[in-house]
């Protein structure tokens, strides 16, 4: 596909869309039904209704028994985290060799011109952003993951959380499956702003800022603490009435949504006339400036804080007034120490 057509590509050789970034309407005051219409197709394809789909395949082949899940065995349980590790090296290593090894789009509607593990850089393990990022992964992220997935299943199994079956109470468990992406978001957005307060920056999640030019496995390449925070979304679902496949959604939703922000690509092309939307850019643009974009725009509060980054000039020139105005607040309490 050319992608010129869809957006611009500088002298350094980045490609960057030309269409800015919106809001989901969802929240939208007045309410704009139409545009929501219109933007509903996105909202489940193709990510939300996939990792809804393996939630149910998780159901349906991966767990055990209930009778099973009330005791904590090592069989059911390294089963699962056996399970989990096949299918996040599938799942990521799809991208990555489509993407990055086999470049079966070359630069098209790549973000960054560079591919991130054509360079050594010292800021990561073995200088190589693809080794840290797989050590990060199996090292704690999916044993987190898991564990989140097995005390969850364990509370449901006991009777500890409270659970809803489908035929009796179809309406509530679909409107919260439809919840879940925005929970994650709002969750998300909640934890990651708290990351970025300096120290914990500087402890925790300057780990996963080591990828400013993100790439699959950059996804869940974070320090454990982070890996502890993020899969917490997960425990709204011991908390609220629900059901063992809507806290798998949630978990998959983040562990293979993860993906989504650090796909590094706008579109991935499937044929030469027909592609995706990878819905990747505000997380990209978060990558590459840092301070903006805590969330991916589901959720309106990165608007409401000031932090929105469209890809526009005019959001290039509120950051910048805000990173000025910060420099010149350090520096007058400096002056002043
Ligand atoms: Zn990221
Ligand atoms: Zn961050």
């Amino acid at each position: 596909m050319d992608d010129v057509k869809y957006g611009v590509r500088n002298k350094r050789g980045d490609w960057a869309p030309s269409a800015y970034l919106d809001i989901a309407p969802l929240f939208a005051l007045p309410p704009r039904p139409l545009a929501i219409l219109k933007w509903l197709p996105g909202y489940f394809l193709p990510w939300n209704l996939l990792f809804a789909a393996s939630a149910v395949a998780y159901a349906m082949f991966v767990l055990p028994d209930v009778e099973v899940m009330k005791t904590l065995s090592w069989g059911w349980i390294l089963r699962l985290f056996v399970v989990n590790c096949i299918a996040v090296f599938l799942f990521y290593a799809a991208f990555e060799y489509r993407l990055y090894m086999a470049r079966a789009q070359g630069n098209r509607f790549k973000y960054n011109a560079k591919f991130p593990n054509d360079v050594k850089n010292k800021a990561f393990l073995f200088s190589s952003q693809n080794a840290e990022g797989i050590i990060r992964t199996f090292g704690t992220g999916v044993p987190i993951w898991t564990a989140y997935e097995v005390g969850i299943l364990f509370a449901f199994a006991n009777g500890y959380a409270p659970w809803l079956s489908f035929p009796q109470h179809p309406a509530y468990l679909f409107c919260l499956a439809l919840v879940v992406p925005i929970f994650h978001e709002f969750h998300f957005f909640c934890i990651h702003r708290l990351i970025h307060w300096p120290p914990l920056y500087r402890s925790v999640h300057s780990v996963h800022h080591h990828s400013v030019n993100p790439s699959p496995w950059s996804s869940l390449s974070m320090h454990p603490v982070e890996h502890l925070l993020y899969f917490s979304s997960s425990l709204i679902h011991v908390i609220i009435p629900s059901n063992p496949v809507l806290a798998i959604y949630q978990l998959h939703y983040a562990g293979f949504g993860a993906v989504v922000g650090h796909i590094g690509f706008d579109k991935i092309e499937t044929s030469e006339q027909a592609a995706f939307d990878a819905h990747a850019y505000a997380h990209y643009l978060h990558h590459k400036y840092f301070e903006v974009n805590y969330g991916d725009g589901l959720v309106p509060l990165d608007k409401l804080f000031g932090t929105w980054h469209d890809g526009s000039p005019e959001a290039d020139a509120r950051m910048n007034a805000r990173y000025e105005k910060r420099k010149a607040r350090l520096n007058a309490v400096k002056a002043a120490g």
